[in-house]
């Protein structure tokens, strides 16, 4: 263990990609660079509130004081920048976006692999257009606990090393309806192999910069995929294949633990398939297809839960798109399309078999599967409990499965023995329990557990944080003696509170 002084510090996206010749400055546009070389915003008076043993043994470091993380002064070996990229919000082209509020540290050499260390609230850039590019307490504890949650819970995320508080107050609209309030301003170290976006190609193909396009693919193929190869359209076809293949897996995880993105625009994809970017993300509690947290998202709701499969499509389609000016022959593209098709297909099948406890797919089981899909939005039924009790049903008997009803009057009892003894016959009795447990996870982030460790935040009091930090590093364990609190229906004090059921983009 040692300091970030000791780190082996690289700075290869830096070193390979053109940049901006300007470092820092007011906000602009950036044409032809991938980055721009910042100076973090130092925090008058810091403090560090959480710390990621897991994550800092990974890094090799030792618990530092709040400064460095909260953007202090940079030690020798980090070239801080702000990385330039595009995107798609809500379907419409958005033009350069960039990092607005996330500063890069560096990379970081480890054993077998480097990891990109990011603060994310440590000041503006010259893409933080009209923002301020600060981060709050409440939407940092979100980010912090919830990459950290879904790590455990296998689904490829971003992570997170440290939460500080900067000690300086920040002016946000919570809720985008004219009532600005201070809240407490905080900084997440987040990691990951690297922040580079969908939206981080598309801003070069827009722009008509073939030149960098093709000097950032080459890059991110040579340090990311460097089983791939892109001199030519097969060696592209395959590496974009891949990066389908892999978005699709991340978005059939979110749909087995019942994650909603809430902003899924095209900046906020990560090229790795992995999370990124937590904002107004919610989880399923009862369980609504429909449901988006997102209330800026409000009356389409483009990213509700259901859709999240069609909006990958979508979004790799932009990507794929964005590649057009590397191809041969451009109409090859559409190879990689229905890779993500076939893989979310397969993946989406394999975790039915897999949430279901059985042997392995048939074509029957579409319709076991549609009934339950249909039943399950009959009355309000809470996702994460039916899934967990349904792998201890001992009989095709709705009896122990009543504790996932919010209201068990109206239970359609007759229907849900039909189900229940067409799946008790598919499983002969004896559904593949295991499978079922580490497919249906016990505890999530619930909406309201998330808030309620920010409540207590606020007032100084981080036992909730910790506390549920622990309790989702082992999400598949039974851990009774977390149940009472934890394994619960949303409370009624949360069914309508801000934060729980709805959130914003502001953060
Ligand atoms: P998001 O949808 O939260 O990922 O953010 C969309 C864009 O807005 C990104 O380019 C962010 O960097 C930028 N952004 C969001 N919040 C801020 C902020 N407080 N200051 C500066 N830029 C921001
Ligand atoms: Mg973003």
């Amino acid at each position: 263990m040692g300091s970030f002084e000791s780190l082996q510090w690289l700075s290869r996206f830096l070193d390979e990609t053109p940049g901006d010749s300007e470092v820092g400055g007011r906000s602009r546009q950036v044409p032809k660079a991938c980055w721009s070389r910042v100076h973090p915003s130092p925090p008058p008076s810091p403090e560090l509130l959480l710390w990621s043993e897991e994550m800092a043994t990974t890094l090799g470091l030792d618990r530092p004081d709040g400064m460095l993380l909260g953007g202090g002064p940079v030690v020798s070996g980090m070239d801080p920048y702000a990385q330039r990229y595009g995107g798609h919000q809500f379907g419409n082209w958005a033009q350069q976006l960039g990092d607005g509020r996330a500063i890069t540290l560096g990379e970081v050499q480890l054993q077998n692999e480097v990891l990109e260390l990011q603060l994310k609230g440590a000041g503006t850039t010259p893409y933080s257009r009209y923002a301020d590019g600060k981060a709050v307490l409440r939407s940092s504890i979100r980010e912090y606990l919830c990459s950290e949650a879904m790590h455990h819970l296998g689904v490829p995320t971003t992570r997170a090393l440290s939460l500080v508080k900067t000690g300086e107050m920040v002016l946000r609209d919570m809720l985008y309806n004219g009532n600005p309030a201070p809240e407490i301003g905080a900084v997440v170290c987040r990691v990951a192999p690297s922040f580079i976006r969908f939206g981080s190609f598309q801003i070069h193909s827009a722009m008509g910069d073939d030149a960098t396009l093709k000097t950032l693919v080459e890059h991110t193929v040579k340090h990311h995929f460097p089983n791939h190869s892109v001199i030519d359209d097969d060696g592209r076809i395959a590496w974009l294949t891949h990066v389908a293949e892999e978005t699709a897996v991340m978005i059939s995880h979110w749909m087995r633990v019942g994650f909603v993105h809430g902003v899924m625009n095209t900046d906020n994809m990560s090229i790795h398939g992995l999370t990124i970017d937590y904002g107004p993300y919610g989880w399923l509690e009862d369980y609504n297809p429909g449901w988006t947290p997102n209330t800026t998202d409000a009356s389409t709701r483009r990213y509700r839960y259901g859709q999240q499969p069609q909006i990958g499509g979508w979004n790799v389609a932009r990507l794929l798109e964005s590649m057009v000016p590397l191809m041969d022959e451009p109409e090859r593209l559409h190879e990689a399309l229905d890779a993500y098709t076939e893989a979310f297909d397969l993946h989406h099948n394999a975790m039915w078999v897999a949430k279901l406890g059985l042997d392995e797919f048939q074509s029957t089981d579409e319709s076991l599967i549609r009934e339950l899909n249909a039943l399950l939005q009959e009355v309000e039924t809470d996702m994460t409990i039916f899934f967990r009790l349904l792998g201890s049903l001992e009989s095709p008997s709705i009896d122990a499965l009543l504790d996932c009803f919010y209201d068990q009057k109206d239970v359609p009892s007759n229907e849900w023995t039909a189900w229940l003894t067409k799946w008790w016959a598919r499983v002969n009795g004896a559904p593949n329990r295991d499978s079922m447990r580490h497919a249906n996870p016990k505890y999530v982030l619930r909406n309201w557990m998330a808030q309620l460790a920010i409540d207590a935040a606020e007032k100084g009091d981080l036992s909730v944080a910790v506390q549920l930090h622990d309790v989702l590093q082992n999400p598949y364990d039974e851990q009774p003696e977390h149940e009472e609190q934890w394994f619960q229906k949303r409370p009624e004090w949360a069914r309508n509170r801000v934060g729980c059921s709805m959130l914003s983009c502001s953060s």
